[in-house]
């Protein structure tokens, strides 16, 4: 049912803990099965320094912040922002359909540690202000395209 790489990242996640002087803090959640997603970004230059989350939730959450953190590592914002639930998914070889929820949290945590940053520092991030992070995203998932 669960990828290897899935396996590998929810017994030994990386990027795991808090960042105290972030520039950036995101949190959020979804209903489907209760998980939380904190995430945390340190940005110099425009370059995601450093990133780090805590997520309390399934196998598949876990999992997919660990692989989220690590696609955006020593990335620009712009290429964070370009980070979908797919690319999430995809680099984990797949998520069974029931779980893409759990991957959706991970660009939205992303996002919204992003928002954050943006509000603190008072800069514009292109494609942020069409992020709604209320809406649960669960269909979303299958029907976007
Ligand atoms: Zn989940």
């Amino acid at each position: 049912m669960y990828s290897e790489k899935v396996m590998e990242h929810f017994q030994h996640p990386q990027n795991v803990g808090e960042i105290l002087d972030a520039d950036g803090v995101g949190e959020v959640g979804n209903a489907k099965c209760g998980d939380i997603m904190k995430m945390y970004l340190k940005i110099e230059d425009g370059i995601i320094e450093d990133v780090k989350f805590k997520t309390f939730g399934c196998g598949s959450a876990i999992a997919s912040s660990s692989m989220a953190t690590e696609l955006i590592k020593g990335k620009t914002i712009e290429e964070a922002m370009g980070i979908t639930n797919k690319a999430v998914a995809e680099a984990l070889d797949g998520l069974p359909p029931i779980k893409m929820h759990c991957s959706v949290l991970a660009e939205q945590a992303i996002k919204s540690a992003l928002l954050d940053y943006s509000k603190k520092h008072n800069i514009h991030i292109d494609g942020l202000e069409d992020v709604d992070f209320e809406e649960d995203l669960h269909e979303h998932a299958f029907d976007e395209e």
